[in-house]
């Protein structure tokens, strides 16, 4: 990677300005999932342990542009408290005096949570000016010595606390978690082992079609399920009955089957699936082949797929996963995905899990800990697989 990390920053006796992804489930106000606090710890320990003091920030929700308590990052700050060996504390606010002076107080080995940085437009930038946002982000640099960005769920939004912030301080690092992004991403980009097979699922296929594009040029096989092989299937003219599809993505799904073959690319569509007559988990349910009737519709890959798809899982050296393989939050339905999990899971291969739903469904499953790497961001992580530049990890400092 050619941007510094933590590692090379002196962080003794520093003021260490750090967005992290807190951005957790909160219920009653207390975090349900901390998974994101707990994957921030070890940027946060490295900065405590060398003598720094860290000042934290974070968006929730989405408080759009005004202070709303119910999106207060006190939950997160709370559950951090009880995470470290360090005094937390929550600021009243994201800046102002008040939180300078609480940063100007701030001990080595202590930590100032500040509120959620979507209290304030200038975050996101919308409805305002770019003064505006530049204003913001350097209020905000005036807190740290060093910046270290640790959220790469945010990465690819040119957001202040991501991408204007860094332009006010010299030494922009990447923490520990989003070198790791960025290492697992950037091998399947550049040099991944093969057989790589990628598994591209969920109900759509807008958002994904970039991505199922530029892994043309380096994937052996995609497989696709979910929702979105409707679309591809109505593009081979075959009937899918009331199965989801994408009427207007209908034209683009026949481009891509003729783009992977032209480049000798295997893109494995579902030959059967879990079809039901209502959308619910206590309708009648049968395996169909080849045309839908009217009235049915496909809620997940059939027995037949299962077992062509973890095929190809079982001999892979790299598999990158997105979207699930059908409607997995209904026990009936639930197969195919937790199917391609167990695949996975006792492959030999590197495995990338990227994708809120897919991240769900493996960390439900358990197997988790079997994966290479489960990804912290869903649409990071497939704009990084698209091959852009995320303006969250360009604004960091150059070696
Ligand atoms: P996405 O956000 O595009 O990855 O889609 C995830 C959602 O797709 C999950 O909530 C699944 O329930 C849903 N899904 C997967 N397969 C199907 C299907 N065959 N029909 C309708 N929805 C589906």
């Amino acid at each position: 990677m050619n941007k510094m990390t933590i590692r090379d920053l002196d962080v003794q006796g520093k003021k260490v300005l750090m967005r992290v992804d807190f951005n957790v489930p909160v219920k009653d106000g207390v975090v349900g999932d901390d998974t994101r606090i707990t994957a921030a710890l070890p940027s946060i320990n490295h900065v405590l342990e060398n003598g720094g003091s860290l000042i934290l920030m974070s968006h929730c929700g989405r408080p759009k542009g005004k202070k709303n308590p119910e999106f207060t990052l006190k939950p997160a700050a709370d559950r951090l408290a009880e995470l470290v060996d360090a005094k937390v504390t929550l600021a009243p606010d994201v800046i102002g005096a008040e939180v300078k002076e609480l940063v100007d107080e701030l001990k080595a080995g202590e930590i100032l949570v500040l509120e959620n940085v979507r209290f304030y437009k200038e975050e996101e930038g919308k409805d305002c000016t770019p003064e505006e946002q530049n204003a913001f982000a350097k209020e905000l640099a005036s807190f740290g010595d060093v910046y270290v960005s640790d959220a790469f769920g945010t990465a690819h939004r040119a957001h202040a606390s991501m991408a204007v912030v860094t332009k006010y301080i010299d030494q922009c690092s990447a923490g520990f978690l989003l070198e790791k992004e960025i290492e697992y991403l950037g091998k399947v980009l550049e040099a991944p082992e093969k057989p790589f097979v990628a598994i591209i699922g969920g109900a759509k296929i807008s958002g994904k079609i970039d991505v199922v594009t530029k892994l043309m040029d380096t994937c052996d096989a995609i497989l696709i399920g979910g929702g979105m092989a409707y679309t591809f299937f109505r593009a081979q003219g075959k009937s899918i009955g009331d199965s989801i599809v994408e009427d207007d993505k209908v034209e683009l799904a026949g481009e891509i089957l003729k783009q992977a073959r032209e480049k000798g690319v295997k893109l494995v569509l579902p030959v059967d699936n879990i079809a039901t007559d209502e959308f619910s988990a206590e309708a009648n349910i049968k395996v169909v082949e080849g045309h839908f009737e009217d009235g049915w519709m496909g809620l997940d890959i059939g027995p037949k797929t299962i077992e062509l798809f973890c095929a190809e899982v079982a001999d892979a050296k790299t598999v990158v996963w997105n979207g699930p393989m059908g409607c997995f939050e209904m026990e009936p339905f639930a197969k195919g995905t937790y199917s391609i999990c167990e695949a996975v899971a006792n492959s030999n291969s590197v495995s990338i899990i990227g994708g809120g739903d897919s991240v769900a469904a493996v960390k439900q499953s358990g197997m988790a800990d079997k994966m290479s790497h489960v990804s912290t961001g869903g649409g990071a992580s497939l704009e990084f697989m698209e091959g852009k530049q995320l303006p969250g990890i360009v604004a960091l400092t150059d070696r």
